[in-house]
């Protein structure tokens, strides 16, 4: 499943809001119990502070009116004046219920009730309540009705004495109107103008203030706070609590978007361009890489990958190997252990590039990557640098191991290519260079590396290891490589021509073309050794073609003078079928008669695959080219096969032919050689004659041609014709 990095991140504030909200739901349900109840304390103690203030307001407003009146009446003794004003000031506040001047017979107005009981105004007052000043408010009751009253005296001579009553009611009033609530009187009792707060119903959530008088509940007035469901409460407060919790979230996010999110998105968009254009052969990634948060660590994982491999390869790439060189580097440093830093580039590849397409150019490279890992050991290591540029790190302990080793890779590498259906032959240039022989560094030795492939694209030969001249290292086999390339290229090579004698006739039968370097002094390996280096290192097709057309050469220019040239072939020139073909076309070319080339091939590579050879032989016969067993008595070759084959001679081991004289043994076995091939039509050859004792004991025993030092050592090319002239 897909989710895209913005989906992903608003549902996750979405869902973050939404669990914010539930959770402040939860916690307000929790807190709501303990928070009504605050709020009815708080509603209780505005009550009560309402209360006080009501009932003080209530007692000034009372004296204020008393002074008026009281002043007003102490300037106007007359009763009917008195009369006028009461009863206009009456009408002027109506809360006031009796204002009466007791002793001076005036009752303004009577309004027909009794003189409250509240009061005993004949009775001598407490000091405490004349106080002119702020006349004291008491309550009492008249008819049964709570009243305050306000009285003192007006003139004390005259024993005048105002009393002001204000209906209590008017009081109460005014408190319902403040708190809309009912005010319930118990009659029948005195009031007392102070209250006794007294709660009950708690959990209704009521208050009940009960009003006095000693120790009778006068009035009682309950106070309740309207009772709130959870949801109601929610209700209220979630109208702002949401909005601002949605408006934080919205802004945290922008912040984040704008912070975090965006530019995780731009990475993650590039990631997967990046991916699926540097691997763009993956339908896999390309169906799964789309930018997602959960994908994004696939990005990472796959371009941690691209940070190391190279993308058309699969192999390392540069910045491992360099790593890995440098590993190796210490390592051998401390351990001792040598290292071959192969440089590998393919000749003028933009011209493959050029002709076939970077497509096809693009598969060259991954097959060349692939025959490069094929026969890697666990400890080397490959890496594609560049374009066409591949590099190899190999542990190695022997010389020839590594130089062998670098060869075959070389042949493995320049073999034909089949990509996509085209057939291509590539150039190879490899340059090697050794640690610790060529550089103790890294850099030192990537130096010298490249040097050595810059002078394999320049040179003669395709295989370079830089050369230490005070190396302690014995590079004869890697420089007896290079020289045979180099001498197959710039014709170092020359044959030698060693006659064979015709032991009845006397004359030279034919000459056997033998290999040697033009320089013989610079080499120091054995020819054989040169030949079985060229076997193992593939060069030996090459070898044997020059050789073929040397001596098709030679034969040539002997025009006059028509003579036979055996030649020597290697086993790995009889696994080319088109060989027959080959050296027909040659002796076309020539103008040479199959009649006279023959061949040798030794008993010993022979039997490895007679049957791979007979058919080889066989039409090499057809053609009229003679065979000959070189060698023979050292490979044990079977009679079966001797007779199966088109062989016209036998050439008996020199190691026989060298001690026959003493050795009865030897004398005994090329006895039996020249009977056994007698018996079968083949003629014999003895080489190795190097005395006039082995010469004549081998004409005895009936042998048909003699080859060896006694006879000639091999010929110069240009000493043949005189030789023949002699010896004809
Ligand atoms: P081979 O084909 O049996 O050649 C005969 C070798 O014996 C030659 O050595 C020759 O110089 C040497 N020889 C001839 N007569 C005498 C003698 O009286 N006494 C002694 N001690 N040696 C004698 P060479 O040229 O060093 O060749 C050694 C081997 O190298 C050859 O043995 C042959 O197997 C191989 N070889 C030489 N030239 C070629 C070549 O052109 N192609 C191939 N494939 N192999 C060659
Ligand atoms: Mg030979
Ligand atoms: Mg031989």
């Amino acid at each position: 499943m897909n989710i895209k990095i913005q989906h992903f991140t608003l549902s996750l504030f979405m869902l973050m809001s939404l669990s914010a909200v539930l959770l402040w739901s939860v916690s307000l349900y929790l807190m709501n119990d303990s928070l009504v109840k605050e709020k009815t304390g708080l509603y209780r103690n505005n009550w009560q502070i309402q209360l006080d203030q009501l009932q003080s307001d209530q007692g000034a407003w009372l004296q204020k009116r008393f002074h008026e009146v009281s002043e007003w009446m102490q300037e106007n003794t007359d009763s009917q004046q008195r009369q006028y004003f009461v009863n206009q000031y009456y009408q002027l506040y109506p809360k006031l219920t009796l204002i009466k001047i007791i002793e001076s017979g005036a009752v303004v107005p009577d309004m027909g009730k009794k003189i409250p009981d509240c009061l005993d105004l004949s009775g001598k007052q407490s000091e405490s309540e004349i106080v002119s000043d702020s006349p004291l408010v008491k309550t009492c009751f008249s008819n049964s009705q709570p009243m305050l009253a306000v009285t003192a005296d007006i003139d004390s001579s005259n024993n005048q004495k105002l009393l002001l009553l204000m209906d209590y009611f008017s009081f109460i009033n005014d408190f319902e109107k403040l708190t809309n609530r009912q005010f319930y009187v118990e009659t029948g009792s005195k009031l007392s103008r102070n209250f006794i707060e007294t709660r009950v119903h708690e959990q209704q959530f009521q208050t009940v203030f009960e009003f006095k008088q000693d120790a009778l509940t006068v009035g009682r007035l309950t106070l309740s706070v309207p009772h709130e469901s959870f949801f109601s409460v929610w209700l209220q407060q979630a109208i702002w609590v949401i909005p601002v919790w949605l408006f934080v979230a919205l802004v945290f996010y922008l912040a984040l978007f704008r912070a975090l999110i965006h530019p995780l998105l731009l990475v993650s968009q590039r990631m997967k361009k990046m991916v699926q254009t540097r691997r763009p052969g993956n339908a896999y990634d390309r169906q799964f890489l789309t930018p997602g948060l959960l994908l994004l660590h696939k990005y990472f994982i796959n371009l941690t990958y691209m940070t190391k491999h190279d993308h058309l390869t699969g192999l390392n790439n540069r910045a491992i190997f360099e790593e890995r060189l440098q590993l190796a580097i210490m390592e051998g440093k401390r351990s001792g252990r040598k290292y071959a830093l192969v440089l590998v580039d393919i000749n003028h590849f933009y011209k493959i590039n050029k002709k076939y397409g970077l497509y096809v150019g693009d598969g060259l490279l991954k097959q060349l990557a692939k025959r490069l890992s094929n026969d890697l050991r666990e400890s080397d290591s490959l890496a594609r640098l560049e374009k066409d540029n591949f590099a190899l790190l190999l542990e190695f302990s022997d010389d020839d191991q590594i130089t062998s080793l670098v060869e075959k890779l070389h042949q493995s590498l320049s073999k034909t290519y089949t990509v996509y259906g085209r057939e291509i032959n590539i150039g190879i240039s490899i340059g090697v260079a050794i640690y610790p022989d060529n550089a103790w560094e890294k850099d030192e030795l990537e130096l010298k590396g490249n040097e050595a492939l810059l002078k394999a694209h320049q040179g003669d030969w395709p295989v370079v290891f830089i050369q230490q001249p005070d190396s302690q290292t014995d590079y004869s086999g890697l420089s007896l490589i290079q020289s045979l390339r180099w001498a197959l290229k710039n014709s170092d090579f020359k044959l030698v021509y060693q006659p064979v004698m015709d032991l009845k006739s006397h004359t030279t039968s034919y000459f056997e073309a033998l290999l040697r370097w033009k320089r013989p002094e610079e080499h120091v390996q054995s020819i054989e050794k040169t030949i079985a280096l060229a076997e193992k290192n593939q060069l030996i097709k090459p070898l044997s073609h020059w050789i073929i057309e040397t001596a098709c050469l030679q034969l040539q220019k002997l025009k006059d003078s028509p003579v036979k040239i055996a030649i020597n072939l290697s086993m790995i020139d009889f696994h080319d079928e088109g060989l027959p073909q080959r050296i027909g076309e040659m002796l076309q070319r020539y103008g040479i008669a199959p009649g006279q080339l023959m061949i040798e091939i030794t008993e010993g590579q022979f039997m490895q695959e007679p049957d791979l050879v007979i058919g080889i032989l066989n039409r090499l016969s057809e053609m009229g080219i003679s065979l000959s067993i070189d060698d023979f008595g050292t490979g044990q070759a079977s009679l079966t096969y001797l007779k199966k084959l088109p062989v016209e001679k036998l050439k008996i081991d020199q190691s026989f032919v060298k001690n026959m004289v003493e050795d009865n043994e030897d004398s005994t076995i090329v006895e039996a050689t020249i009977k056994l091939a007698h018996t079968l039509s083949i003629e014999v050859v003895a080489e190795g004659v190097e005395s006039a004792d082995i010469h004549i004991m081998l004409r005895q025993m009936g042998c048909d041609y003699v080859q060896g030092y006694y006879i000639s050592r091999p010929l110069e090319q240009k000493l043949i014709a005189s030789w023949i002239e002699d010896k004809s």
